[in-house]
């Protein structure tokens, strides 16, 4: 008879649900499709009632202590509004908290998808032994959030932890924010295949042929090449790994933190990005130099790292909303 609460991970073609004890012990999980394109009622709509079929099935065996949703976007904390998201694009200015709280009855808790990433694994996964931590997460963007004390470090509004838009090349790539040279840009699953598509335009032949033969050529197709030693393929993921190692420098040099995580799908080709990350960080931060592992002389030693709970991070990040409150 444990408590337990229910987070949810919404994205744009994927609606995840789980339910989770105080412990951390997943009690149930589900997924459904996310229906974007039908509109943001009907995909709330959904949500609530397999929140509520997920909340009826346990009854009785413990108290719901409340609900916890991972929304990609830039989410107002103090409004519980949504103010524009990247993969739900009718969502913008919308006041998504007390919609849903008005169709559920009850309390929900709103954060950001990779602010929610990052407390699932500050909870269960691999910063769980530090109460301080960052994590980059590479998906089809770059998501980022900081964990201060055991809690999301929010800033004014709700909207810190943009880490995927911190600019690693002046002039480089526009991005969707605005901006030119996002981190995002060189370092998420679609920058990895544009960053493929340009070096095709430019004579990289295994790259070509890849994508010849596979209509759907992916940043793991890219990665199955460099493993198998292409060489233009390797080069995309040094840039990868030259772009985060950019970031974590800056992030290193600010934060001073103990831990940093690098999850997200792209995360699985960390072989053939990470030696570029610490090559990068050797010489960009004083601060890693005195603190990285080979060289604490004994003092507390920093670590960048690989997640451990892959896409379930954001979900057990949800669900951990309600119980830190
Ligand atoms: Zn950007």
């Amino acid at each position: 008879m444990a408590n337990y609460t229910i987070g949810v991970d919404l994205g744009g073609t994927n609606l995840r649900i789980a339910a989770v004890d105080e412990a951390g012990r997943l009690i149930e999980k589900l997924t459904l499709g996310a229906q974007v394109a039908l509109g943001r009622d009907h995909v709330v709509g959904e949500m609530c009632d397999a929140i509520r079929q997920v909340a009826e099935r346990h009854q009785g065996s413990g108290e719901l202590r409340g609900i916890g949703i991972g929304v990609p976007g830039i989410i107002d904390m103090h409004t519980g509004m949504v103010r524009q998201s990247p993969n739900l694009p009718d969502w913008i200015d919308y006041p998504a908290q007390s919609v849903i709280e008005k169709q559920l009855g009850t309390r929900v808790f709103l954060e950001n998808d990779a602010n929610s990433a990052a407390l699932g694994e500050k909870w269960l996964g691999a910063a769980r032994d530090f109460d301080d931590m960052a994590m980059l997460t590479l998906g089809t963007g770059v998501g980022g959030g900081i964990v201060l004390g055991g809690r999301i470090w929010r800033g004014m509004t709700g909207m810190a932890g943009e880490l995927g838009h911190m600019t690693v090349e002046p002039d480089g790539h526009p991005c969707g924010c605005g901006n030119h040279g996002c981190l995002e840009q060189y370092a998420s699953a679609t920058a990895v295949v544009r960053m493929a598509k340009e070096a095709i335009a430019e004579g990289a032949m295994g790259l070509a042929q890849a994508a010849s033969a596979d209509p759907e050529f992916s940043a793991k197709a890219v990665y199955n090449l460099a493993i198998q030693g292409d060489e233009d393929a390797r080069k995309i993921f040094r840039r990868v790994g030259r772009a985060l190692g950019i970031a974590l420098s800056g992030l290193v040099n600010a934060l001073n933190l103990p831990m940093y995580v690098v999850g997200g799908g792209v995360s699985s080709a960390w072989e053939a990005f990470a030696p570029s990350i610490f090559e990068e960080l050797r010489w960009r931060s004083m601060v890693y130099k005195a603190t990285a592992p080979e060289s604490a002389r004994g003092g507390d030693k920093m670590l960048i790292t690989r997640a451990l709970l892959g896409s379930d991070a954001g979900l057990y990040g949800a669900a951990r909303l309600p119980m830190l409150q």
